[in-house]
């Protein structure tokens, strides 16, 4: 039977181009949402009529009760999974001295419990079967730091921080877990970005672009391939050239 891939956040943006390209290499994909229901129904159907295994499944990374409702459901539907992704993620820009204590757990909520509620659900099947991938996505943000969004910069580096200590942790269990961090990338995450903003990321770039969802989704391929099989506990950062 072909692998299951699960992809939280797979409703827009990087989740659902990841969710595209898994799908077109025979995988079958379980497309996680939350509010977009409209949308993770339609990649489902779009998925589906190109003959792919697919289902849209909704649930809060940020429960712990709707993660283990979640992997069990995709489970009975698709099979056991073979690689997590872990993608489902918020933005937010505020000035350090305005930000509240909600906001900052609102930001861990999501990027580092949302992580660690699916990785320890997908977990106990692929330690037992010494076998399995996880990628967790971070951010360009989480290795340099960026003004304005210190708790979302922090969340992230959380996630760096997990990958590598999971990444030993799982080792002698034969499964690899790695960690994409995006550059500056064209989804609705970034669609408030004026103009002039815009140029200026460009600028900051070697290659003078903003990244697609689809270069993103190539990195995460890359690291569930056996391409990767000797990479775990790595972080590659598809940015364009704006950190070297
Ligand atoms: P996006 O287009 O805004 O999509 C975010 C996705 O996360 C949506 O599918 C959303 O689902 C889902 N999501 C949010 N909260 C969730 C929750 N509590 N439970 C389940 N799903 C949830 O963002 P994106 O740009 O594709 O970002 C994807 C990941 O890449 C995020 O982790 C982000 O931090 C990271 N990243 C993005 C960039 C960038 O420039 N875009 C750069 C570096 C890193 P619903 O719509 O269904 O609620």
């Amino acid at each position: 039977m072909n692998p299951v891939v699960l992809i939280t956040g797979a409703s827009r943006g990087i989740g659902r181009e990841t969710a595209r390209l898994f799908a077109g290499k025979g995988y079958r994909v379980a497309i996680n949402y939350l509010h977009s229901a409209d949308q993770a129904h339609a990649l489902a159907q779009e998925l589906q009529e190109r003959g792919c295994h697919v289902m849209a499944v909704s649930a809060d990374v940020r429960k712990p009760e709707a993660v283990a409702a979640m992997v069990e459901s995709v489970r009975q539907t698709l099979g056991p999974i073979d690689v997590l992704v872990n993608n489902a993620g918020t933005a937010q820009q505020k000035l350090f001295t305005d930000l509240t204590e909600a906001d900052w757990d609102e930001m861990f909520a999501v990027h580092v419990k949302g992580t660690f509620f699916c990785c320890q659900a997908v977990l106990p099947r692929m330690i037992h079967q010494k076998a399995g991938c996880i990628v967790n996505v971070s951010s360009v943000w989480g290795l340099s730091g960026a003004s304005c969004e210190v708790h979302y910069a922090a969340a992230k580096s959380a996630v760096i921080g997990m990958t590598r200590a999971l990444a030993r942790e799982l080792g002698p269990s034969k499964i690899r877990v790695n960690c994409v961090a995006p550059g500056v990338i064209d989804t609705d995450m970034n669609a408030a970005l004026d103009e002039e903003t815009r140029a200026c990321l460009r600028e900051q770039t070697a290659l003078e672009e903003i990244g697609t969802a689809e270069d993103v989704a190539r990195t995460i391929y890359f690291l569930s391939s056996e391409e990767s099989r000797f990479i775990t506990g790595q972080v590659i950062s598809p940015n364009g050239g704006f950190l070297i």
